[in-house]
């Protein structure tokens, strides 16, 4: 009977993942390498390691109840029918003999390196009450575990990748907590009592308060580590002398700080989990206070059994929530990590039925699907930087703040801003609808953060309509063009005065408006004879002295042909530069062809580096092509040469 199911996927699978536990063999073999956006799912991978008889307890005159069959399989005998085993096959199967070194290389080595992507991987110990969780994740000072040689690895990795000249700057953080009781207690600072488990807008498990100590070397993780190791709740039990009554949770944090531009930073965590095990009151001799920490460390496993089969049946409700140990796993099973969960076995006869129920739940867990991505932003006095140009701030970048207290200082706040706007907007609608419903509770959002999300929405909508009339000037532009070639047809070119914004976005547009080529216009002007006139109004034959009984508006919408004098040009010329040298933004804005943001631009070239000298020197302002200039003299000149005029006669 093959209780694990043994199907060709599944080989395959298997086949591919010792492929990369043999690649991944082998101290500091990590790269920073391919780190893509979003990586397809990945299967929670399960290792079963069979421990030695240990103690004195009898190998021959206890045979065990567990073989192995290979690298990958093992039986145990069928304790409803003595003739039969039960077959499991697992990602990988350590035996008796296995090296602490072969389950690091083996089973976790290969997925630190997704901490380097951003992206958080996690390191589960199950099993019952003796058979060597401990002793795998942490081993002795002889034998170190996997935490020991997951931080050596980690820090001599983020060493060298962060060194001066490498593109990101690398620190790394520990936190280290126990849940103990149903409780979250801070290991490192025992003090700070129970604390709570949260979820931020992304779906990252945080835990706010929890101390998180930086740490750059193994002497830095042991000074901090080992003294708390010391604070665990551990009681003696007929079980285990030293067993673990206690969830412990090493939390390693990465974080990356791009040194140039764009300026991204990324957070990968690391989840060293030591579960406690699951006891049979019957057997361990609990009573009081004993029976009820089994009961609480049962309910957690036990919720933590359901976790995993609402997930390998796909339900639409995980019951995270239900226990504080599934709460803090959310992002590590069925969530955003690399899992490998280790399952610890006994030989001894006596653990048979703790062996069954522990192959069996790690059965199941090779099921549940993760879904890691990358946990990548831009680095907060970036962002802004990254929004558009017109709020570009020239200057080298921030000197880069201690890492590890920049990200401390990272408020929630700060974290929305990368909210995804669909979500904002059904967040704030809900609130909406609550209010509008006379809801008596808390507002979904709270007062900050809900301020900011309405200040984003707004600034999101103002975008919008920016991009609307930008759209709207750009039609009206291609119109105007569509127009003078079909002037220059009829032969009738007609001159525009400049237009202020808000003329050009009204709704009227002009409609026989060409505006004259620069060339045209200095040949008319270099005529030796040449006076303004208004010579003749084509359509309606009107006399030259009536002009003055004329609207402006109507005088513009007219088609006359104009000849401009060398001195009014010279005069438009000097306005214009007038304009550029004195005006604000705003002045800059009634222009053609100056929006917003080259008005912003022009105000602050002339602040840097003085007057334009001629109106020319626009060209040197950063953002404005030669092109732009030209096509702004041919409207402007003209336009302010016909409004003198105009405005003269
Ligand atoms: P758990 O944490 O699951 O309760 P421990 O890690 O404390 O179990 O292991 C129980 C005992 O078995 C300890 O004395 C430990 O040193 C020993 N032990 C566990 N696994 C091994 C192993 N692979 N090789 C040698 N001794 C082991
Ligand atoms: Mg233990």
């Amino acid at each position: 009977m093959a209780a694990g199911g043994s199907t060709q996927q599944r080989r395959r699978e298997m086949a591919a993942a010792s492929a990369a536990a043999i690649s991944g063999a082998g101290r500091c073999r990590l790269s920073k390498i391919g780190a893509t956006r979003r990586p397809p799912p990945a299967r929670v991978r399960v290792a079963v390691r069979l421990r030695p008889f240990v103690d004195g307890t009898a190998g021959a005159s206890d045979p065990p109840c567990v073989r192995g069959m290979d690298s990958c399989s093992l039986e145990i005998a069928n304790w409803r029918n003595h003739q039969e085993t039960l077959k499991y096959q697992f990602d990988a199967f350590y035996g008796e003999r296995s090296t602490q070194q072969d389950i690091y290389a083996g089973s976790v080595q290969p997925i630190l390196r997704h901490l380097l992507e951003g992206q958080n991987a996690s390191v589960l110990a199950y099993g019952p009450t003796g058979a060597g969780k401990t002793h795998t994740m942490l081993g002795s000072p002889e034998q170190p575990g996997v935490i020991p040689r997951a931080l050596m690895d980690l820090l001599q990795l983020t060493r060298e990748e962060g060194a001066e000249g490498r593109p990101w700057a690398l620190s790394v953080t520990m936190s280290y907590l126990e849940i103990y009781q149903e409780k979250v207690l801070d290991l490192l600072d025992p003090a700070s009592g129970d604390l709570v488990i949260r979820e931020d807008c992304r779906g990252n498990i945080l835990i706010p308060g929890l101390s998180q100590k930086p740490i750059s070397s193994f002497a830095d993780f042991e000074r901090h580590f080992l003294p708390a190791s010391r604070n665990r709740t551990v009681g003696a039990t007929r079980l285990n002398q030293r067993s673990s009554r206690s969830h412990a949770v090493l939390l390693v944090k990465v974080d990356q700080r791009e040194r140039l531009a764009p300026f991204r930073q990324r957070e990968g965590k690391l989840y060293l989990i030591d579960l406690a095990g699951s006891e049979d009151n019957r057997r361990t001799g609990n009573k009081g206070l004993r029976l009820k920490e089994s009961g609480a460390i049962n309910t957690s496993l036990f919720v933590l059994g359901k976790v995993v089969d609402a997930l390998n049946q796909g339900l639409p409700r995980v019951p995270y929530r239900d226990s504080k140990l599934t709460r803090l796993l959310q992002d590590s099973l069925g969530g955003s990590a690399h899992s490998i969960l280790i399952a610890n076995i006994a030989p001894e006869r006596r653990f048979y039925l703790d062996t069954v129920s522990a192959l069996n739940f790690a059965a199941r867990s090779k099921e549940v699907i993760n879904r890691p991505f990358t946990n990548e932003s831009l680095q907060p006095h970036e962002a802004k930087r990254a929004r558009g140009p017109e709020e570009e701030e020239i200057g080298s970048p921030e000197p880069m703040a201690a890492p590890a207290s920049a990200s401390q200082k990272l408020s929630p706040l700060q974290k929305l801003s990368s909210m995804d706007p669909a979500m904002l907007e059904r967040l704030l609608s809900l609130d909406r609808l609550l209010a509008s419903q006379g809801s008596q509770g808390a507002p979904l959002l709270s007062t900050p953060k809900r301020e900011r999300m309405v200040l984003m929405k707004t600034v999101e909508e103002k975008d919008l309509e920016i991009e609307r009339l930008k759209t709207k000037q750009k039609e009206l532009e291609a119109k105007m063009l569509a127009q003078k070639a079909e002037e220059k047809e009829n032969h009738c070119p007609t001159m525009l005065r400049p237009l202020s914004h808000r003329t050009v976005t009204g709704a009227k547009p002009l409609k026989k408006a060409v505006v004259m080529p620069l060339q045209l216009i200095q040949e008319q002007a270099a005529s030796p004879n040449a006076e303004i006139h208004i010579l003749k109004n084509k359509g309606r034959k009107r006399k030259l002295e009536s002009l003055d009984a004329l609207e402006p508006e109507e005088k513009a919408e007219d088609c006359w042909e104009l000849q401009i004098s060398p001195e009014l040009l010279a005069h438009g010329r000097q306005k214009i530069l007038d304009l550029l040298n004195e005006g604000s933004a705003r002045d800059l804005r009634s222009l053609q062809r100056i929006g917003p943001k080259k008005a912003q631009l022009i105000v602050g070239w002339r602040e840097l580096h003085g007057p334009f000298s001629q109106v020319e020197d626009l060209e040197r302002v950063e953002g404005i092509t030669g092109k732009q200039m030209e096509s702004f003299l041919k409207a402007n000149i003209l336009g302010l040469a016909a409004g003198q005029r105009c405005g003269a006669s």
